[in-house]
């Protein structure tokens, strides 16, 4: 596996694999690598002949109380990770290289972007797809591969590669969990060993609100029950059930559900959600 630093040597390494007719799938990261990451790569290498992994803290996604500054740097455990799993080339740009006319844009999403985390994080998700749509100028790929622990995110970039770039299929990967069920998560990390016992119930209760909705309890009574039981433990940002295409409020046409959730345990933002059918 080699490590690109620059784009003119990742980009000579992508060129001779693209006239060799070679199909090319980008795992983009913000390292702190966990098996959460690593499953969007096992998906890579099933579906393309090579993989592109970048690993790049993306300053204009962070608010200005946010965590860019501490946001934990592991890269030399991330290229033994990546080199274990034979990976084909590592991307590391400099912000310079990502941002060569500084970090300001005049890129807004819209309406699914000014929602849930959105709403909680003002311009987070125009700072997403600033980056990803200059990862993808730079790399080209075939297809590209996120996970659906940042659901929304994931919403958000397939309608920006819709619009910008047909030509990318963007595929997703299912949220992997710890055996107690907390997402993974690179900010686990910023979890003490009491908080980490708690942090699971997160999950438990997406559980039992999915149950609870299966069984016909009305959103409104069961999203308030669940953020009553929820704040004994979190700080509740939102946790809504909402059709799982729109992010909207769930109709007749509604085919799949999603619950989605943000909280605070101590000063850690987490987020989760389960998404399924409605049956
Ligand atoms: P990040 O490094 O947090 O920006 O995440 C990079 C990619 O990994 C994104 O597409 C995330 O959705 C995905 N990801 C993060 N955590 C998980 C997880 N627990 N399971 C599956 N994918 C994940």
């Amino acid at each position: 596996m080699k490590t690109h630093t620059t784009i003119q040597s990742l980009q000579s390494a992508i060129d001779s694999w693209r006239s060799q007719g070679q199909r090319i799938a980008f795992v983009p990261t913000m390292g702190g690598l966990h098996d959460g990451h690593l499953s969007l790569v096992a998906l890579a290498k099933q579906k393309a002949d090579k993989v592109i992994v970048s690993v790049f803290v993306n300053p204009t996604q962070f608010g200005e109380n946010e965590d860019f500054d501490q946001y934990p740097n592991t890269l030399e455990q991330d290229i033994a990770l990546l080199e274990q799993h034979q990976i084909d080339g590592l991307y590391t740009p400099s912000i310079e290289q990502i941002y060569p006319q500084g970090l300001d844009s005049d890129i807004k999403v819209g309406e699914v972007g000014d929602i849930l985390c959105g709403a909680s994080r003002p311009g987070h998700f125009d700072g997403v797809v600033q980056v990803v749509r200059r990862l993808f100028e730079i790399v080209k790929p075939n297809m590209a591969i996120f996970g659906q622990k940042d659901y929304q995110q994931l919403l958000v970039i397939a309608q920006m590669a819709a619009q910008y770039f047909p030509e990318i299929e963007v595929l997703s990967q299912p949220t992997i969990r710890e055996q107690d069920g907390l997402a993974m998560s690179t900010r686990n990390q910023y979890l003490s060993i009491d908080e980490k016992k708690i942090a699971p119930r997160l999950y438990q209760a997406l559980l039992q609100t999915k149950q609870d909705y299966l069984d016909n309890t009305p959103v409104e009574v069961l999203t308030n029950r669940v953020k009553n039981t929820l704040s004994k433990d979190f700080k509740v940002d939102y946790f809504e059930v909402l059709d799982a295409n729109t992010l909207k409020q769930i109709t007749d046409n509604t085919s799949k559900i999603a619950i989605l959730c943000a909280v605070f345990l101590g000063s850690t933002r987490l987020i989760d959600n389960i998404i399924f059918n409605k049956g």
